[in-house]
């Protein structure tokens, strides 16, 4: 039997990235600190719902509520209605579960325990690095990591004293944020609401008290947060391909998966699924007989599957577009494309979700698109 492959951080990509290694016979010891309810919108696609369900037995169902309709709201009082895409899920409940379904395996072994340079000493030659956005992140990979870009998101959960009979998605554009907020309601009355995007922080907070008053005055909630919510950043990058995607330090090569190699969607900045995906085709680039990750393979299968996904060519214009200086859209240009073209954008993300899990390389892997 190998030597497991050390994995630090049980969060999505790092649970993703033992269950695929160990489907290849590669033993793997997982740390991570704590389960916590990470400060998350908790929408992933239907077709990644249905996948946790069918090939993890996961109980989606329990902490999930189905968002019926998206809402795209726009400054000018218009809106444009879709039917849902999305679920959302607790991210506590979701790691929980994950983490217990793990556990039943022979081959991964899962430690919760911080660990810290001076622990690294129990690490394996590769370990992979799936931290997400955290200090120890930032102590492997160092000033470049720092450089890269991010999203900035607000969240704030609580309880709602009033849901309007249909509730829905919303998804709030406006030029300043070059971003969106969601509202999701949970069962029990909970929802998180929040806003993100590619905003400075210095007027973050005057668009999240926008945005509730909007969520408010307009569609029928009664939400009112009680404390200002923290701002979290979701590193993003375009190019992920050009850069590193390992990192040396202490004599480890630390493997990145998921935020830690900014794989969040360019534009809505949702990270669960490129999460996921970096951890499975992380596990396909495990070679058995030198018992190591191929880091050239691992490398060439991201850049291959996130131009299939999340880094198709509509994504880096809209992108491009957004993170230019004088944004050229006003919002009413904006509501005007998205009121004639709603019905074939949403299409094309039933078709091929804007997030990953859809294809593996050029052959699709079977994820039922439709009905949850
Ligand atoms: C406000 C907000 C809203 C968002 N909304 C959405 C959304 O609706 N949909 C979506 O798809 N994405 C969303 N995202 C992005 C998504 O949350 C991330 O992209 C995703 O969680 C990345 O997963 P990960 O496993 O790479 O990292 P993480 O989920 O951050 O997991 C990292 C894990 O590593 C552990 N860890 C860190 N350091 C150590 C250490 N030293 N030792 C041991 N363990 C350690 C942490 O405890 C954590 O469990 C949102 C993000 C934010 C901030």
């Amino acid at each position: 039997m190998p030597q497991p492959i050390t994995i630090i951080g049980g969060n999505i990509a790092g649970l993703s990235a033992a269950y695929y290694l160990a489907r290849k016979g590669c033993p793997v010891t997982i740390y991570e600190s704590r389960i916590w309810d990470k400060p998350c919108g908790g929408a992933i696609s239907i077709e990644y719902a249905n996948y946790l369900i069918n090939e993890l037995g996961i109980d989606i169902h329990s902490m999930n509520r189905f968002i019926p309709t998206v809402r795209f709201c726009f400054t000018n009082n218009h809106t444009v209605e879709t039917d849902g895409l999305f679920a959302i899920v607790s991210r506590f409940d979701l790691q929980q579960q994950l983490i217990r379904r793990l556990e039943r395996e022979s081959n991964i072994n899962i430690i919760f325990k911080h660990i810290t340079l001076k622990t690294s000493g129990s690490l394996s030659s590769q370990t992979v690095l799936a931290t997400g956005f955290s200090g120890f992140t930032r102590q492997i990979i160092g000033k470049e990591w720092h450089q890269r870009e991010y999203a900035l998101a607000l969240k704030y959960t609580g309880l709602c004293r009033a849901v309007p009979q249909n509730p829905g998605h919303l998804m709030f554009f406006d030029s300043r944020l070059k971003g969106y907020g969601w509202v999701f309601c949970g069962n029990n009355s909970l929802f998180n609401v929040g806003i993100g995007g590619l905003i400075e922080k210095k007027i973050i907070y005057q668009k999240f008290d926008e945005f509730i008053k909007l969520v408010n005055d307009r569609f029928g909630y009664d939400i009112r947060p009680n404390s200002s919510p923290d701002a979290w950043k979701i590193p993003i990058m375009l190019n992920n391909w050009e850069t590193p995607v390992s990192f040396y330090k202490n004599g480890i090569e630390f493997i990145g998966a998921g935020d830690v190699l900014g794989l969040a969607h360019p534009v809505i900045a949702a990270g669960i699924e490129p999460a996921w995906q970096s951890g499975w085709l992380l596990g396909e680039s495990y070679d058995r007989t030198t018992h190591s990750i191929n880091i050239a393979k691992y490398r060439h299968l991201l850049k291959k599957n996130l131009q299939l996904t999340s880094r198709k060519p509509f994504d880096i214009i809209i992108s491009n577009m957004l993170r230019m200086k004088c944004f050229p859209f006003k919002d009413h240009m904006s509501y005007a494309l998205m009121k004639l073209f709603h019905k074939k954008i949403t299409g094309q993300i039933k078709k091929y979700p804007w997030f990953a899990m859809v294809h593996d390389g050029n052959k699709k892997t079977g994820f039922k698109t439709g009905a949850f």
